[in-house]
């Protein structure tokens, strides 16, 4: 039947509006699924994998809306000194989340291979002691171990080998630093690394160990400290709120992340939660604005090497008018990056100029959380 009726209908701006983002966001939400099915029982593209990311990365835009803290505070806190803890982890795409946007304590992530605290006769020994001390003194300084950790069982083989060099500096260094046959071993070891950096003062310090078959994070030694009580709590139940249906050891059997992320160690938030990424997704490696180290350069060598990583996701933190700064930092990344050699031959910038890896750089905004791809690496200029 169809109606005469002349008056127009009232238009209801307001809740078009609000039905659009219903839309959107059911359109993101079944394209994240149909993203992450697609990296379980296949393989994503770097288009993809970019995708995947991005996607993630609108809902940290959205929690950080009710949020205690924006981005921007907890940066001003961290570059303050007043960062509550700093954890140094493994580049493990396994490894739990660590933080959210509802957390009112603020953290510093470091990611290396077999969570590695630096060595004195080591380029990063500095930087490590530099990022302790924005820690304010009552806080704490962790190191996190895990079950199944590929460094440890290379340095095991290694160490049965010989020691002999590998054709890679980075991943020699590397080696040499990673301590003991067990990831246990090898917390206990670098625990015993942090307690020595200067500077440390009255910070607490500890070594965790994450055991996703056993079931959760332990505490391998430590000192008393409310911080590190209630961070072993939080990470337990972000353990378990992962492994709700029973079935995440299983998922994380075999690792298998589609990028490896280069992330500022002055980020606000933990990678995991600036992309929202699950566990087993994200490999992932801390840089400084001075550039990649050798721990870096291993990491990246191991997740391009032996996990067949094609994506490289570049994230520092910046506010419109530092752009420049932060498309500075990306630049000395990938001259890096570039300049690594495995055995005389540079691998990584063979992979750039052929296609077959791709750099991604993305700006993580702090007024809004949200990662803002910018243009690639400037020409060189040769006209001179
Ligand atoms: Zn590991």
């Amino acid at each position: 039947m169809t109606s005469h009726r002349k008056d127009k209908p009232v238009v209801d701006r307001s809740s078009d509006s609000r039905q659009d983002s219903f839309n959107r966001e059911l359109m993101g939400e079944s394209r994240l699924r149909e993203l992450r099915e697609k990296h379980v029982s296949g393989r994503l593209s770097s288009s993809e994998s970019l995708e995947l990311i991005l996607q993630g990365n609108s809902g940290h835009v959205d929690a950080l809306k009710g949020a205690p803290m924006t981005a921007h505070q907890r940066y001003l806190k961290i570059i303050a000194g007043q960062a509550d803890y700093l954890i140094v982890r493994c580049s493990d795409a396994r490894v739990h989340k660590t933080d959210s946007e509802q957390d009112t304590m603020v953290g510093i992530h470091i990611y290396i291979a077999g969570n590695v605290i630096p060595g004195k006769k080591t380029a990063s020994f500095d930087e490590i002691a530099q990022v302790a001390s924005l820690v304010r003194s009552d806080g704490a300084c962790l190191d996190e171990a895990h079950c199944d950790c590929g460094a440890v069982k290379e340095r095991v083989k290694w160490v049965e080998g010989g020691m002999k060099p590998t054709g890679s500096e980075s991943l020699d260094c590397l080696l040499h630093e990673v301590i003991g046959p067990t990831p246990s071993d090898n917390a206990v070891a670098q625990l015993s690394k942090l307690r020595n950096l200067p500077g440390l003062g009255e910070r607490a310090t500890g070594a965790l160990y994450y055991d996703w078959q056993k079931g959760g994070i332990t505490i391998v030694d430590a000192n008393q400290s409310p911080v590190v009580e209630l961070l072993v709590g939080l990470f337990n139940k972000r353990h378990a709120d992962a492994d709700s249906d029973g079935h995440l050891a299983e998922r994380l059997a075999k690792q298998k992340p589609h990028a490896i992320i280069i992330g500022s160690n002055l980020l606000p938030f933990s990678l995991n939660t600036i992309t929202h990424a699950s566990q087993n997704e994200v490999f992932q490696t801390t840089g400084s604005g001075n550039g990649l180290d050798e721990f870096d350069e291993g990491s990246i060598l191991y997740a391009v090497e032996h996990l067949g990583v094609r994506h490289i996701p570049f994230i520092a933190p910046g506010i419109s008018e530092n752009s420049e700064m932060v498309a500075a930092v990306f630049d000395q990344w990938e001259m890096d990056l570039r300049q690594m050699t495995v055995n005389g031959k540079t691998i990584v910038a063979n992979m750039l100029d052929s296609g077959e890896l791709t750099i991604s750089r993305l700006r993580y905004d702090l007024s809004s959380g949200r990662l803002v791809p910018m243009g690639a690496a400037k020409p060189v200029d040769d006209s001179a």
